[in-house]
């Protein structure tokens, strides 16, 4: 199938409500242009340095979502397009991008990335880290960037029980921070990638990031 079919296909699959985040890294210019000419805009990228380039060289209509760890001293190379960085996990971080967004005249949306897999590689908050981190009294106080939600990835396995368990402790968690935080917007639960989006989206994910799906 070529890469506008396979895009169709995951859209069949996916609910109206649950926004589809193509994910472009290592991908050439011209497979991009693909999903783009297809009426698809939205693409998250998971380096700087890949985002940056990608973006200083395609249409500028496109919506590009930092998907992966960010390092404090890159944030300004993205500062001023990020659409959304789905990976904020400290602090310290989030000065750092308010900081750039604000020299750059606007605000940017993120969301905490929560640490769910039982692997020890993944980069995240734990459940508690993330509360402290809401209800800090400093993040208040950062008027250049908006908080939307949570972003979390499940463990890299074929143990469909296993990742079922971990979204929905994900999502779980989603709504109790939505209880607790009625002052923030936070509407979006970001989980479900390529093998695991039809569990995400059946725990409650409302943006899924695909890459190899795409471009296989
Ligand atoms: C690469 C990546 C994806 C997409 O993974 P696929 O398995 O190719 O769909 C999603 N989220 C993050 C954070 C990634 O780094």
């Amino acid at each position: 199938m070529s890469i506008s079919e396979n895009l169709d296909k995951i859209k069949k699959d996916i609910p109206p409500y649950v926004k589809l985040i193509a994910v472009t890294k290592t991908r050439t210019l011209n497979e991009i242009i693909e999903v783009y000419n297809s009426g698809h805009k939205t693409f998250g990228e998971n380096r700087v340095q890949e985002m940056t380039e990608k973006h200083e060289q395609l249409p500028k209509d496109i919506e590009w979502h930092l998907i992966g760890h960010l390092q404090t001293n890159k944030v300004k190379y993205i500062a001023p397009f990020v659409s959304l960085i789905h990976s904020a996990d400290s602090l310290k971080l989030l000065r750092e991008i308010d900081k750039q967004a604000k020299k750059n005249n606007r605000v940017i949306p993120y969301l905490l990335e929560i640490y769910i897999a039982s692997e020890e590689t993944k980069f995240g908050l734990s459940f508690e880290e993330a509360e402290e981190l809401l209800n800090s009294a400093e993040l208040i106080t950062l008027k250049n960037i908006k908080i939307k939600g949570i972003m979390g990835m499940a463990s890299n396995t074929n143990d469909e029980n296993l990742i079922r368990q971990e979204f929905s402790s994900l999502s779980r968690f989603f709504n109790l921070i939505r209880q607790k935080n009625k002052n923030y917007e936070l509407e979006i639960l970001s989980m479900g990638m390529s093998n695991d989006y039809k569990i995400a989206i059946e725990e409650g994910s409302t943006m899924v990031r695909i890459g190899s799906a795409v471009f296989r």
